[in-house]
């Protein structure tokens, strides 16, 4: 290919058009050379033993420990990111590269040591590593480690089926039920609804989170809306509903703690297991 083509990412929903030298919305992959480089290969940001109950995953491994992994870069630009320290950076804030074997090896020493139970792709969009979590998936699983995903569910269905085999559980966002209110994000609501229908279809474990934020998806019709619909995928899929504080650029006030016991009790007309976080 002529070093002046442009390319078209067939990563996530934003389908970038990369010409010669450019870098996509997400600030993690190239156009070099007439090919699509994953510059955020291998780069950790931060690498921490977790509960697993953090992720949030609280119906798979209770009361375990996973070791957590995050990267840079995000395919979303939500104003009130939680960790836009590293997913609105480039690879400044990598604090080094692990290959595959190293992490294969440091997820063993986290199950002798602190009861791991695997590795969560976790903090930034985990998806925007593709590439890196194709290669070590697999060396984990057959190493006997989980492979769990914490994501924002932007991924296009051809690499999210290609990956759903090596991967045992996930917590997919589903940030607001609504296209406007993903477009104010920077994503896209029917890629959202379809990982999450195709990660249950595959049998991974799944279990999803809302951020409750005021007046943008804190409407109780919309609330049932999204309840319904999920149930409809598995009335016994855990739902979090998390509490919002302001955080990076929305100075919104924080989400009141009634209003999500409210929500909660609209979501479980419709589902076995309904949460509340940060509250
Ligand atoms: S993964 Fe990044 S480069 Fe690829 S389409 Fe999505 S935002 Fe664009």
């Amino acid at each position: 290919m002529s070093e002046n083509s442009s390319l078209i990412c067939g990563l996530c929903p934003h389908k970038c058009v990369l010409s010669s030298g450019k870098t996509g919305f997400c600030g993690t992959r190239k156009n070099v050379d007439g090919a699509i480089v994953s510059l955020s290969y291998g780069q950790v940001t931060a690498l921490a033993v977790d509960p697993i109950e953090k992720k949030p995953l609280y119906h798979f491994y209770a009361g375990s420990t996973i070791l957590s992994l995050g990267g840079f870069g995000c395919n979303m630009k939500c104003p009130f990111c939680q960790n836009h320290d590293i997913s609105q950076h480039g690879i400044e804030v990598s604090q080094g590269y692990v290959s595959p074997e190293k992490l294969v090896d440091i997820a063993h020493k986290a199950t002798r040591e602190a009861r791991s139970i695997g590795v969560a792709f976790t903090y930034n969009e985990p998806f925007l590593s593709y590439e890196y979590i194709m290669d070590v998936a697999p060396l984990l699983k057959s190493a006997g480690q989980k492979v769990v995903l914490v994501t924002n569910g932007q991924v296009l269905q051809e690499p999210l089926e290609s990956l759903l085999p090596y991967v045992d559980a996930m917590n997919i966002d589903l940030k607001v039920f609504s296209e406007d209110g993903y477009k104010w994000m920077g994503g896209d609501f029917a890629t959202a609804k379809a990982t999450i229908r195709s990660a249950v279809d595959a049998g991974v474990h799944v279990e999803v989170t809302t951020l409750v934020i005021p007046e943008i998806n804190d409407d109780p019709s919309m609330m049932r809306e999204e309840a319904q619909w999920l149930s409809e995928l598995g009335k016994d899929i855990p739902l979090h509903l998390s509490r919002y504080f302001p955080r990076y650029k929305l100075k919104t006030g924080a989400t009141p703690v009634e209003t999500l016991h409210l929500l909660q009790d609209i979501c479980r007309e419709y589902l076995d297991y309904v949460y509340l976080g940060n509250v």
